[in-house]
């Protein structure tokens, strides 16, 4: 009795505090829903008036001066008022972020995205649906599955093949890690790892894939425990794509030692280059030596549905497991990724039956529990983006939008290559031009790193351009990568105008003064 007049006592104080009423008149539903339309109408004009004003992509605003802007803001201080938290979010956020959409955005592989699939991750956001069981989910469980279903009738990955969303490549990359690490050990030890952890000689699995893979694949062998020593850089040929000759070498080498070969990991569209590795032939070598093949196509998936350019992906059918980025080549917001499998069992590796959530008895019975088949238990219905895009946007013109960025980069190519003070060092397969600038006096490769670097960083403090750097074989390089369809040759034009003015300017004052270039060349700044 004590106890509860200690509850009741405790909510009568609870109820009584303006905290408890603000949260009345705060939570979305029918009560409040005027007010939730006055702050969605309030966030319009903000968006609005921010992409009738944005120029450039960034600022230019170094990470040391917009750190300045957060001294003093008390998060034990709510400001109550949506306009005013509003115009501190504008404050804080929207005038240095970097914008995608502007077609001198010419840096990572961040899309501009249709605005239909905003609209669909609003209403998607108001419910809070959570996909990873049946209950918690209804229909939005049928849109994510029918979107996986979708693609992978495009990969053609067969009937047993199933999917499911993820965070991003990252993820879908780990999965695959997983699962065929999982899958290696229960063939050469009869060894269930979900159960038994490693077995003791686990140094033997070794993962191939080439030098110019994505570095998730390196992460995930760390996460796995299998360290980055697992993985086997294999070399590229001059296409950037892994080299069959150094592949087979190396998976000798490896046999002879008596390792495993765990995997070996084709990318499909590499983050640099866009080059697509030769898909058909290391399925073959695959085959032959029992490994598990993933196809990293983050990047390259957005082929699947151009109009002219599939044949690319030629042999991915023949895929244990690929990954593709919906964020990336089909112009949805982040996170929008998935994860597909050849044969569905082996996605068992990640299905834990909790009683409370997804109980063995469920899925005997069919309840199609999403989470029995990802690593994250309470999951974003990311889905609905991409389910909202195709039936608005439609796949077709997704696809034909790629399709123009990949034009858009071989005539950016053609250009780069008749600049006689740029060096290009590769042919565009995707969307991304790898080249650097080497001006008309000869410099040295260390001077040139020097002005490549400064050229990328002046762009950015101006805010005019934002472009990617890389480095290939040790040497600075510059990089575009193209994925705004709105994005023109001129534009181009004028971004490669930029980089020769910063570019002659840095080498001028080099020259003149060899050693003192210019201060913002030196200073190392972090762009996370
Ligand atoms: C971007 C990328 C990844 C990582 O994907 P995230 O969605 O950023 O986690 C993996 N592989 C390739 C080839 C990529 O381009």
């Amino acid at each position: 009795m004590v106890q509860l007049n200690v509850l009741l006592a405790d909510s009568q104080q609870q109820a009584s505090t303006n905290e408890a009423s603000s949260m009345l008149n705060s939570m979305f539903n029918k009560e409040n829903i005027d007010n939730f339309k006055i702050g969605l109408e309030q966030v319009m004009q903000l968006l609005e008036q921010t992409i009738a004003t944005q120029q450039k992509p960034f600022s230019g605003i170094l990470p040391q001066e917009l750190a300045k802007k957060f001294i003093g803001i008390d998060l034990n201080q709510p400001l109550f008022d949506i306009p005013d938290a509003l115009e501190e979010v504008a404050q804080l956020y929207l005038k240095d972020a970097v914008y995608f959409n502007n077609p001198r955005y010419l840096a990572h592989l961040n899309c501009p995205i249709v605005y239909q699939s905003i609209l669909a991750e609003l209403l998607a956001t108001s419910i809070n649906t959570a996909v990873e069981t049946w209950d918690q989910s209804g229909g939005a469980t049928f849109i994510e599955q029918s979107i996986v279903d979708w693609t992978l009738s495009k990969l053609a990955l067969g009937e047993q093949a199933d999917g499911v969303f993820t965070s991003g490549g990252t993820q879908s990359n780990l999965m695959a890690m997983l699962l065929a690490r999982d899958f290696q050990c229960h063939l050469y030890a009869g060894h269930t790892n979900k159960q038994q952890g490693l077995p003791h000689d686990f140094r033997r699995l070794k993962i191939f894939t080439s030098k110019v893979s994505h570095f998730s694949i390196q992460k995930a062998a760390a996460i796995l425990g299998l360290g980055y020593d697992a993985v086997v850089s294999v070399p590229c040929d001059e296409y950037f794509r892994m080299d069959m000759t150094a592949l087979n070498q190396a998976i000798e080498q490896c046999q002879q030692q008596g390792d495993i070969v765990m995997a070996i990991v084709a990318t499909a569209g590499t983050t640099d280059f866009g080059s697509i590795d030769p898909l058909t032939q290391i399925a073959e070598i695959a085959k032959r030596c029992g490994a598990w093949l993933h196809v990293d196509a983050a990047y390259g998936g957005g082929l699947l549905i151009t109009p002219n350019n599939k044949h690319k992906l030629a042999g991915i059918e023949c895929a244990d497991s690929v990954t593709i980025d919906y964020h990336k080549s089909f112009f949805q917001p982040v996170s929008c990724s998935a994860f597909f499998v050849k044969d569905k069992q082996h996605l068992s590796v990640v299905t834990y039956h909790a009683e409370y959530l997804n109980p063995l008895s469920q899925q005997q019975a069919g309840t199609p529990d999403l989470c029995n088949k990802s690593i994250q238990t309470t999951r974003r219905f990311d889905a609905l983006k991409l389910w909202f895009s195709l039936r608005t946007v439609g796949a077709q013109n997704l696809g034909v939008a790629f399709e123009q960025v990949m034009h858009l980069a071989r005539q950016g190519y053609l250009l780069l290559a008749s600049e006689a003070d740029i060096e290009i060092i590769h042919q565009p397969q995707l969307s991304t031009l790898v080249f650097r600038f080497v001006g008309d006096s000869g410099a040295t490769d260390s001077e040139l790193d020097a002005v490549n670097k400064y050229i990328r960083k002046q762009l950015s403090r101006q805010g005019e351009a934002l472009i990617a750097a890389t480095k290939v074989a040790d040497k600075q390089y510059l990089k575009f990568t193209l994925l705004n369809c709105a994005t023109t040759i001129n534009d181009i034009q004028q971004v490669v105008r930029l980089i020769k003015q910063y570019g002659y300017q840095y080498l001028a004052s080099d020259l003149a003064n060899e050693h003192a270039p210019l201060s913002l060349a030196l200073e190392e700044v972090s762009y996370g």
